[in-house]
């Protein structure tokens, strides 16, 4: 962020709580930088394989990824995460676990600062049917993962994904409880 939001003056940086801040040397203004929420989900099917879209549009485009997307005005984090399987793959989900949150982007630049919260899910009804930003939707086989995925934060859930399988994790492999 290059100007005030307030008064347009030019915007500069100084650490306030330890962290470095956009800050308006002429009114004041702080620039927090404060987190948006995204929503994603690990769909687990019955045979114990994971749902991943593949990007149709940049950035990263022609990488896999989880489903997952911007929460819209009103939203929990949990219908978000529901809605945004529906409209990437077609599929119904419930969800049946939380997988795991990870925060993303740069400390300074507003258009990348996200936290993730990712769910395990279940699919109970619709059609595999790539939409929205996807442009391929499958299961993968948790030994035939694609070899590049499209950003850290889902690396981090599929990491955490392939632990919950080695503990026995019930929803990691397609079995556990529905909560959502
Ligand atoms: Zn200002």
């Amino acid at each position: 962020m290059n100007f005030c939001p307030r008064c347009a003056a030019a915007l500069e940086t100084q650490t306030l709580n330890e962290l470095p801040r956009r800050v308006c040397p002429a009114c004041g203004y702080i620039y927090w930088n404060n987190p948006l929420p995204v929503a994603g989900a690990a769909v687990i099917d019955g045979a114990g394989r994971i749902l991943l879209a593949r990007r149709g549009v940049e950035p990263r485009l022609g990488l896999w990824n989880l489903p997952s997307g911007y929460l819209e005005f009103g939203e929990s984090i949990e219908e978000a995460a529901v809605r945004e399987v529906r409209e990437e793959t077609g599929l119904e989900v419930v969800l049946n676990g939380f997988l795991l949150s990870a925060g993303a982007g740069h400390r300074l630049w507003p258009w990348s600062s996200v936290t993730f919260s990712f769910f395990y899910a279940r699919p109970i009804g619709g059609l595999l049917r790539a939409g929205d930003d996807a442009d391929q939707v499958r299961f993968f086989d948790p030994v035939d993962l694609p070899g590049q995925i499209a950003f850290p934060a889902h690396e981090k859930a599929l990491a955490q994904w392939q632990r919950d399988r080695v503990r026995g994790r019930g929803e990691a492999w397609g079995v556990g409880p529905d909560v959502g």
